[in-house]
């Protein structure tokens, strides 16, 4: 097998893994509801896409508390 003649400086290596990174996510937001989705997918808060109602959410977040 073929090996490296001379080994790569740390300087090198690091200046490779400059480019070795992870973008952060870029995200959208909806049209209906203003909460944040990822781009070309369906609202999952409100089932909207392109302005219109494409599936059901049944479940609902339970934000009210009872009150005493
Ligand atoms: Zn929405």
């Amino acid at each position: 097998m073929a090996l490296p003649k001379r080994r790569f400086s740390r300087s090198r290596t690091l200046k490779k893994r400059t480019h070795k990174k992870v973008d952060p996510l870029s995200l959208g937001v909806c049209t209906h509801c203003q909460s944040l989705i990822l781009p070309h997918h369906i609202c999952q808060v409100c089932g909207f896409y392109d302005g219109k109602q494409i599936i059901e959410i049944k479940a609902k977040k339970k934000k009210e508390k009872k009150k005493q």
